[in-house]
């Protein structure tokens, strides 16, 4: 055996197993190693050195692989979570502000007497002061506003306004009172009133179920107190209206201005509906 060529071979193994050798020195190698225990053993430790750093290169591919995959699936975890979350906030507010709705509805309805109401709002918005009565007896009405407030030149001036319906047409009868006591008066004929017999509970509101949907998503609903009294401050396009919790009853909105609504059942008798006389007074007939 050719003991000085051991280290020559030793050299070339790493390179044998890489297949990297010719192969006449491949042939010189398998020669010197058929009969060197040494060399033998240096090239089977090698191989063995090679496996072994292969499966732990591949097993930290692996893990690495696991890892990479179990963040992922953790973000989508995370994020299909808040997705559920959101849309659950989303639709328990729009099933909230709709059960809040029809439950105003129902009272509001149970609450008035539709066949015989009065109805006193107060305002008091920039310049005006104001008081109107809307007083309901079957199917007539009356409804009176008077206002005080300054007109441009700074005089008080009151005015006073009926509206009701007679003989299948609608009126409004407006006098104004100057401070020098002058007044003047004017009656205008209508083809309909847009607020014809309003009874301001929670249900005048009412649409079809759709828009009632519709208005559940945009809507926001607060609770909020209007003069000590408990409400739901109801806003939607633009406006803020407040209900009364315990009644249904609209209590005050933003649209009309400031506005305070009280309601009394069965208190209008026949006297209270009358019209106001107008004999003498030109109607003008208004297109609308
Ligand atoms: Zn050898």
């Amino acid at each position: 055996m050719n003991k000085k060529n051991c280290k020559i071979i030793q050299d070339l193994l790493p390179n044998y197993i890489e297949n990297l050798t010719n192969s006449e020195t491949n042939k010189f190698i398998e020669e010197h190693l058929i009969d060197c225990e040494d060399c033998k053993k240096i090239l089977e430790d090698m191989k063995k050195d090679i496996k072994t750093n292969n499966i732990t290169e591949k097993n930290d591919k692996e893990v690495n692989y696991i890892k990479k995959i179990n963040f992922k699936m953790k973000i989508l975890k995370f994020l299909v979570i808040l997705i559920v979350i959101i849309i659950l906030t989303f639709a328990i507010s729009i099933l909230r502000n709709y059960i809040i709705l029809s439950k105003l509805y129902k009272l509001g309805d149970s609450k008035i007497n539709k066949e015989n109401y009065m109805m006193i709002k107060t305002f008091i918005t920039g310049d005006y002061i104001g008081k109107e009565i809307n007083l309901v007896k079957d199917k007539k009405y009356l409804h009176i506003q008077t206002v005080f407030f300054m007109d441009d030149s700074e005089r008080e001036q009151y005015m006073k306004i009926y509206e009701y319906k007679k003989d299948g047409k609608y009126y409004r009868l407006s006098k104004v009172i100057d401070d020098d006591n002058s007044s003047r008066q004017s009656l205008n004929e209508y083809d309909f009133f847009p607020n014809d017999s309003n009874i301001y509970t929670a249900s005048i509101y009412k649409e079809s179920f759709l828009k009632e949907l519709k208005k559940s998503v945009f809507m926001k609903i607060r609770t909020e107190d209007v003069e000590n009294i408990e409400c739901y401050a109801i806003s939607y396009e633009n406006g803020t209206y407040w209900f009364e919790k315990e009644t249904g009853l609209l209590i005050k909105s933003t649209k009309e201005n400031t506005k305070l609504y009280t309601y009394y059942n069965n208190c209008v008798n026949d006297k209270m509906v009358e019209p106001p006389d107008t004999t003498g007074l030109e109607i003008h007939k208004i297109d609308n």
